[in-house]
């Protein structure tokens, strides 16, 4: 078994029709890394920075300190790509309490609608920067792509890439060097995937966060309880959405992946290569399985079924049925 195990870490992700297939691993801590190694990925395609601010009682990590966690991580990768994604503080990741806003934010309402994500970092542009900053000096060590969580606003979009190139001419004057650093979104919200032709005139690539756009789709907390049971990542909307998003993408020449839980999720392998996407972000430990659907998998029998079950309401069931049936075809 360990032997099997081994081998399958080393074999490609081809589908049997001979589609590459990029599994990628999501990653907290740089101590992570060497697990997404072990595991195969070929990249760390989520890198959620915001772990390395939490739980630190208010002090946020220097310059220098996230600067050093970065590079280990592009270090221990060795040249393969690693997405960082900006800090995603807010709602279900809280920070200990230090602005100003951050305080309201503790009184909010609604705090998954509240100050989180490029909303919370373009709230504190001095840490924004450090970040940015420390991410490009990183750049200089291996491919290293940025990543903004839960973009919506195009203004958002137009301040961010403005810091990005204040923040690259600063460190280029000081005599720094640089990599060529992609700049993506995550797509959470369904009016990103609306905004999505106007999107790509600004970003090399998107990722589809689907444990947000789950939760923003239909209205459901994804910490809360009570509702957990009509959180439904089969829902025909969400399906639609990601679906689209794919499509979209491809339509404009420009990379995809899915990072949240649907992508380590072998319930889903089949119907996501189905829709076109070839790039999934998942935890290290579930990328062997992950793989081994990859391997059985024919994206040729898959398209028309998955159009079929976008059409139906009840596409948990209608997708067994049609996988049933192309078992029986093979
Ligand atoms: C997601 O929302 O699917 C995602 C990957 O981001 P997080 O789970 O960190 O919010
Ligand atoms: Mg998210």
């Amino acid at each position: 078994e360990r032997a099997r195990l081994n081998r399958l870490r080393h074999t490609p992700a081809l589908t049997l029709d001979g589609e590459n297939v990029e599994l990628l691993a999501n990653i907290e801590l740089p101590s992570d890394a060497q697990a997404a190694v072990d595991a195969g990925a070929v990249g760390v395609g989520l890198f959620r920075t915001e772990f390395l601010f939490m739980n630190r009682g208010g002090v946020l990590p220097s310059e220098e300190e996230q600067f050093e966690a970065y590079r280990s991580v592009v270090q221990t990768m060795a040249g393969l790509p690693v997405t960082i994604r900006t800090v995603d503080i807010g709602a279900d990741k809280p920070l200990e309490r230090m602005s100003p806003q951050e305080l309201r934010h503790e009184h909010s309402l609604n705090p998954a609608l509240g100050l989180r994500a490029i909303r919370w970092s373009l709230a504190e542009p001095a840490m924004f920067r450090q970040q940015i900053r420390a991410i490009l000096r990183a750049s200089a060590y291996g491919k290293i792509k940025l990543l903004l969580p839960m973009v919506v606003h195009l203004r958002e979009i137009r301040q961010t890439m403005e810091l990005i190139k204040r923040a690259r001419q600063q460190l280029l004057d000081k005599g720094h060097s640089i990599g060529d650093v992609e700049v993506g979104a995550m797509i959470e919200v369904p009016a990103a995937v609306m905004m999505l032709p106007a999107f790509f005139r600004h970003f090399d690539f998107v990722s589809i966060g689907t444990n947000d756009l789950i939760q923003y789709t239909l209205a459901i907390d994804r910490a809360d309880e009570q509702v957990a049971h009509l959180y439904d990542p089969w829902h025909p909307a969400v399906l639609k959405l990601i679906a689209d998003t794919i499509a979209c993408a491809q339509q404009y020449g420009k990379g995809v992946s899915v990072c949240g839980e649907m992508a380590g999720d072998p319930a889903f392998t089949e119907l996501l290569l189905g829709m076109g996407l070839r790039s999934f972000s998942m935890h290290p430990a579930q990328i062997a399985g992950i793989k081994q659907r990859v391997l059985r998998a024919d994206t040729r029998k898959l398209q028309s079924a998955v159009e079929h079950t976008l059409q139906a309401d009840d596409p948990q069931n209608f997708w067994a049925a049609a996988c049933d049936r192309v078992e029986d075809t093979v």
